[in-house]
Protein backbone atom coordinates (compact mmCIF):
# COMPACT_ATOMS: atom_id res chain seq x y z
CA UNK A 1 0.00 0.00 0.00
CA UNK A 2 1.35 3.33 -0.93
CA UNK A 3 0.94 6.66 1.97
CA UNK A 4 -1.28 9.00 0.03
CA UNK A 5 1.38 12.33 0.01
CA UNK A 6 1.89 15.73 -0.90
CA UNK A 7 5.33 17.50 -1.13
CA UNK A 8 6.10 21.00 0.44
CA UNK A 9 8.91 21.96 -2.13
CA UNK A 10 11.23 25.16 -2.73
CA UNK A 11 14.55 26.60 -1.82
CA UNK A 12 16.33 26.55 1.64
CA UNK A 13 14.43 29.19 3.42
CA UNK A 14 11.28 29.24 1.37
CA UNK A 15 9.13 28.33 4.37
CA UNK A 16 8.42 24.60 4.09
CA UNK A 17 9.28 24.18 7.56
CA UNK A 18 6.79 26.94 8.89
CA UNK A 19 4.15 25.64 6.73
CA UNK A 20 4.60 21.85 7.19
CA UNK A 21 4.24 22.30 11.29
CA UNK A 22 1.25 24.23 10.53
CA UNK A 23 -0.15 21.75 8.57
CA UNK A 24 0.91 19.03 10.88
CA UNK A 25 -1.54 20.02 13.54
CA UNK A 26 -4.68 19.31 11.52
CA UNK A 27 -5.82 16.04 11.96
CA UNK A 28 -5.21 13.58 9.35
CA UNK A 29 -2.04 15.33 7.85
CA UNK A 30 1.18 13.99 9.17
CA UNK A 31 4.38 15.98 8.46
CA UNK A 32 7.80 14.72 8.23
CA UNK A 33 10.64 17.51 7.70
CA UNK A 34 13.73 15.12 6.89
CA UNK A 35 16.17 17.82 7.72
CA UNK A 36 14.28 17.78 11.54
CA UNK A 37 15.33 13.86 11.19
CA UNK A 38 18.23 14.34 10.58
CA UNK A 39 18.59 16.70 13.32
CA UNK A 40 17.31 14.55 15.96
CA UNK A 41 20.38 11.83 15.47
CA UNK A 42 22.52 11.83 18.52
CA UNK A 43 25.68 13.53 16.60
CA UNK A 44 28.15 10.69 17.25
CA UNK A 45 25.79 7.92 16.20
CA UNK A 46 27.40 6.78 12.51
CA UNK A 47 24.13 8.05 10.47
CA UNK A 48 24.49 11.23 12.65
CA UNK A 49 28.08 11.59 11.90
CA UNK A 50 27.41 11.29 8.28
CA UNK A 51 24.51 13.97 8.60
CA UNK A 52 27.19 16.54 10.51
CA UNK A 53 29.62 15.89 7.67
CA UNK A 54 27.30 16.58 4.30
CA UNK A 55 25.11 19.36 6.20
CA UNK A 56 27.94 21.34 7.40
CA UNK A 57 29.20 22.07 4.14
CA UNK A 58 25.68 22.74 2.72
CA UNK A 59 25.48 18.94 0.81
CA UNK A 60 23.15 16.40 0.56
CA UNK A 61 23.28 13.26 2.75
CA UNK A 62 23.55 10.10 0.03
CA UNK A 63 20.91 8.69 -1.14
CA UNK A 64 21.02 5.57 0.56
CA UNK A 65 21.24 6.05 4.63
CA UNK A 66 18.71 8.82 3.99
CA UNK A 67 15.66 6.80 2.49
CA UNK A 68 16.91 4.46 5.38
CA UNK A 69 16.26 6.03 7.89
CA UNK A 70 13.18 8.50 6.27
CA UNK A 71 11.96 4.93 6.23
CA UNK A 72 12.75 3.59 9.99
CA UNK A 73 11.21 7.34 11.27
CA UNK A 74 7.73 5.99 9.04
CA UNK A 75 7.74 2.86 10.78
CA UNK A 76 8.33 3.97 13.89
CA UNK A 77 5.43 6.22 13.73
CA UNK A 78 2.93 4.06 12.28
CA UNK A 79 3.91 1.70 15.44
CA UNK A 80 3.41 3.99 17.83
CA UNK A 81 0.20 4.96 16.18
CA UNK A 82 1.00 8.80 15.02
CA UNK A 83 1.04 7.91 11.46
CA UNK A 84 -1.69 6.24 10.64
CA UNK A 85 -2.11 5.54 6.69
CA UNK A 86 -5.36 4.73 6.12
CA UNK A 87 -6.38 8.01 7.43
CA UNK A 88 -3.54 10.05 7.27
CA UNK A 89 -1.61 12.04 4.29
CA UNK A 90 1.91 12.53 4.25
CA UNK A 91 2.90 16.32 4.20
CA UNK A 92 6.96 15.94 3.27
CA UNK A 93 9.22 18.79 3.31
CA UNK A 94 12.77 17.35 2.24
CA UNK A 95 12.47 14.22 0.52
CA UNK A 96 12.45 13.58 -1.75
CA UNK A 97 15.23 15.92 -2.59
CA UNK A 98 16.94 14.52 -5.74
CA UNK A 99 15.25 12.13 -8.57
CA UNK A 100 17.34 9.24 -7.30
CA UNK A 101 15.42 9.35 -3.85
CA UNK A 102 12.13 10.26 -6.00
CA UNK A 103 12.78 6.59 -7.67
CA UNK A 104 13.66 4.87 -4.72
CA UNK A 105 10.09 5.72 -3.01
CA UNK A 106 8.45 5.26 -6.42
CA UNK A 107 6.88 2.21 -4.93
CA UNK A 108 6.33 3.89 -1.30
CA UNK A 109 4.52 7.32 -1.75
CA UNK A 110 1.38 8.21 -3.93
CA UNK A 111 2.40 11.88 -4.33
CA UNK A 112 -1.04 13.67 -5.59
CA UNK A 113 0.30 17.00 -5.29
CA UNK A 114 3.25 19.24 -4.69
CA UNK A 115 3.20 22.80 -3.06
CA UNK A 116 5.66 24.48 -4.66
CA UNK A 117 6.49 27.85 -2.55
CA UNK A 118 8.29 30.06 -4.94
CA UNK A 119 10.86 33.03 -3.65
CA UNK A 120 11.82 34.86 -7.27
CA UNK A 121 14.41 36.74 -4.85
CA UNK A 122 17.65 34.77 -3.81
CA UNK A 123 18.50 38.04 -1.53
CA UNK A 124 15.46 37.41 0.56
CA UNK A 125 16.23 33.63 1.14
CA UNK A 126 19.60 34.52 1.97
CA UNK A 127 18.53 36.68 4.72
CA UNK A 128 16.07 34.24 5.92
CA UNK A 129 18.63 31.09 6.31
CA UNK A 130 21.38 34.10 7.99
CA UNK A 131 18.06 35.44 10.69
CA UNK A 132 17.41 31.22 11.17
CA UNK A 133 20.88 30.46 11.86
CA UNK A 134 21.17 32.56 14.77
CA UNK A 135 17.51 31.57 16.34
CA UNK A 136 18.09 27.76 15.71
CA UNK A 137 21.39 27.73 15.91
CA UNK A 138 22.04 25.94 12.46
CA UNK A 139 26.04 25.50 11.51
CA UNK A 140 24.81 24.71 7.81
CA UNK A 141 23.28 28.43 7.83
CA UNK A 142 26.32 29.78 9.56
CA UNK A 143 28.35 31.03 6.48
CA UNK A 144 27.54 32.71 3.64
CA UNK A 145 29.37 30.47 0.88
CA UNK A 146 27.69 27.23 2.97
CA UNK A 147 24.61 28.90 2.05
CA UNK A 148 25.48 29.51 -1.42
CA UNK A 149 26.47 26.15 -1.47
CA UNK A 150 22.85 24.93 -0.18
CA UNK A 151 20.87 27.25 -2.81
CA UNK A 152 22.90 25.80 -6.04
CA UNK A 153 22.80 22.27 -4.97
CA UNK A 154 18.77 23.10 -4.52
CA UNK A 155 18.74 24.38 -7.84
CA UNK A 156 20.94 21.81 -9.75
CA UNK A 157 19.73 18.22 -7.42
CA UNK A 158 15.98 19.19 -6.06
CA UNK A 159 14.60 21.33 -9.04
CA UNK A 160 14.48 18.30 -11.38
CA UNK A 161 11.86 16.42 -9.15
CA UNK A 162 9.63 18.58 -10.30
CA UNK A 163 9.47 17.12 -13.56
CA UNK A 164 10.01 13.58 -12.11
CA UNK A 165 6.57 14.46 -10.76
CA UNK A 166 5.42 16.13 -13.96
CA UNK A 167 3.81 19.48 -14.01
CA UNK A 168 -0.31 19.06 -13.43
CA UNK A 169 1.10 18.03 -9.89
CA UNK A 170 2.35 21.53 -9.15
CA UNK A 171 0.47 24.18 -7.40
CA UNK A 172 2.97 27.82 -7.61
CA UNK A 173 2.59 29.42 -4.62
CA UNK A 174 4.38 33.25 -4.28
CA UNK A 175 6.17 32.25 -0.96
CA UNK A 176 7.08 36.00 -0.57
CA UNK A 177 3.49 36.33 1.19
CA UNK A 178 2.99 36.43 4.79
CA UNK A 179 2.82 32.67 6.21
CA UNK A 180 -0.83 33.16 6.59
CA UNK A 181 -1.69 33.68 3.01
CA UNK A 182 0.63 31.29 1.92
CA UNK A 183 -0.94 28.86 4.28
CA UNK A 184 -4.81 29.97 2.89
CA UNK A 185 -3.50 28.95 -0.52
CA UNK A 186 -1.93 25.81 0.26
CA UNK A 187 -5.27 24.86 2.18
CA UNK A 188 -7.73 26.09 -0.89
CA UNK A 189 -5.94 23.21 -2.87
CA UNK A 190 -5.20 20.50 0.28
CA UNK A 191 -8.83 20.11 1.16
CA UNK A 192 -9.97 18.80 -2.70
CA UNK A 193 -6.99 16.43 -2.96
P1 LIG B 1 16.29 23.48 4.48
O1 LIG B 1 14.85 23.38 4.86
O2 LIG B 1 16.91 24.75 4.92
O3 LIG B 1 16.54 23.16 3.06
P2 LIG B 1 16.69 20.96 5.79
O4 LIG B 1 16.45 21.10 7.25
O5 LIG B 1 15.60 20.38 4.96
O6 LIG B 1 17.09 22.39 5.27
O7 LIG B 1 18.00 20.09 5.53
C1 LIG B 1 19.23 20.36 6.16
C2 LIG B 1 20.31 19.44 5.59
O8 LIG B 1 19.96 18.07 5.86
C3 LIG B 1 20.48 19.48 4.06
O9 LIG B 1 21.32 20.52 3.64
C4 LIG B 1 21.07 18.10 3.80
O10 LIG B 1 22.45 18.05 4.10
C5 LIG B 1 20.35 17.22 4.79
N1 LIG B 1 19.14 16.61 4.19
C6 LIG B 1 17.85 16.83 4.57
N2 LIG B 1 17.01 16.10 3.82
C7 LIG B 1 17.77 15.40 2.93
C8 LIG B 1 17.51 14.48 1.90
N3 LIG B 1 16.26 14.09 1.58
N4 LIG B 1 18.56 13.97 1.21
C9 LIG B 1 19.80 14.30 1.49
N5 LIG B 1 20.13 15.18 2.46
C10 LIG B 1 19.14 15.72 3.18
Amino acid sequence: MKYRTTLLFGAPGAGKGTQGKILGTIPNFFHCACGDVFRSLKPDSPIGRIFLEYANRGSLVPDKPTVELWEQFIENNKKSGRFNPDTDTLILDGIPRNVAQAEMLKDTLDVRAIFYLRCPNMNKLVERLQRRALRENRLDDASLEVIKHRLKTYERETKPVLNFYGKEMVHKIDSTQTPAKVMFDILRHITKI
